[in-house]
């Protein structure tokens, strides 16, 4: 089979160096407690690798990755969503050809938060995300979401949204998956590209049912994370329940998802079982770079403006 030439990861991530240089002091000086438990946890070693851009850039080439979606974090803080986006804005910057920001925000108690996106556009952010309302304090019904949800469909920047796998292992990052809420939003806002992050949880499998698959007109996932959670059989199976063209390639680097074999974390071992997944060469291209490409073709790199 022939392999597709590079790969685009709709899901990583990049922290701050003072973050990972002290994941515990930097989490609690900025009342991030949700983080801290999940990137430096008290007995057991953290999942979480804190390269740089420079060592990314490597692995990246390595493993034929050759542009990558930077997400933002759910901060429990607007002003660590603000630190964030700037940071991620300013790698960017350095080499946009190969990162794309994603934005950050917190909406709980932040009534300039539209304002606070605004700015992360501007300064080339060209999706939102990942977002956690349930680690965040909001919901998906709230107003606020909902006016994200047309400020988002307005500028064509697609949302991303953590969702926990709906059955799994108890872990520290385990918020309930609200599949209900998630149909319903993604139904009462059809002008709003969402991506559900790591599978959608296990949403997919409800795709069988027309009346949701109908839902989920505008609904990506992406496979973050997945060889944490899943054996790759999965990779068949979703494309199987909704279709190749509603598939994201991701990996959640810098997250060590083999942690059994991986010292630090890399792309490689995710890519390899991408590609040998057993999905079709046209899969391959679809969900390793084609649909993602097709989102943002729509989106105005850093110039924020609406068409
Ligand atoms: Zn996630």
């Amino acid at each position: 089979m022939e392999k597709p030439v590079s790969v685009w990861d709709a899901h990583t991530h990049l922290f701050p160096p003072a973050a990972g240089a002290d994941p515990r002091g930097w989490g609690a000086d900025r009342g991030e407690e949700h983080w801290t438990a999940l990137a430096a946890p008290e007995r057991r070693r953290s999942l979480q690798d804190f390269p740089d851009s420079g060592r990314m850039a490597e692995d990246m080439d390595r493993a034929g990755v050759s542009t990558a979606i930077l997400l933002g974090w759910y901060w429990e803080r607007a002003e660590t969503c603000r630190e964030h986006n700037r940071f991620l804005c300013e790698i960017a910057a350095q080499d946009p050809s190969r990162f794309i920001p994603f934005a950050a925000l917190q909406l709980r108690d932040n009534p300039r938060a539209l304002d606070d996106l605004d700015e992360a556009v501007r300064n080339g952010c060209r999706g939102v995300g990942e977002l956690l309302p349930g680690v965040q304090g909001y919901s998906l019904d709230d107003m606020l979401f909902a006016e994200l949800c047309g400020y988002a469909a307005e500028r064509h920047l697609p949302i991303v949204l953590h969702v926990t796998e709906g059955a799994g292992r108890r872990h520290a990052g385990r918020v309930d998956t609200p599949f209900m809420e998630l149909v319903e939003l993604a139904a009462s806002n059809p002008d709003t590209i969402f991506i559900f992050a790591h599978w959608g949880g296990g949403l997919p499998f409800y795709a069988l049912n027309p009346h949701v698959r109908a839902s989920l007109a505008n609904v990506y996932f992406d496979s973050a994370a997945s060889p944490l959670m899943y054996d790759s059989r999965v990779w068949g199976v979703v494309r199987d329940l909704v279709g190749p063209e509603r598939l994201l390639f991701g990996s959640d680097y810098p997250l060590r998802i083999y942690p059994k074999r991986q010292k630090q974390a890399d792309f490689t071992g995710i890519v390899e079982e991408f590609r040998e997944s057993g999905l079709t060469d046209v899969d391959l291209r679809m969900m390793g770079g084609g649909n993602l490409r097709r989102i943002l073709e729509h989106t105005t790199e850093g110039s924020g403006a609406v068409d």
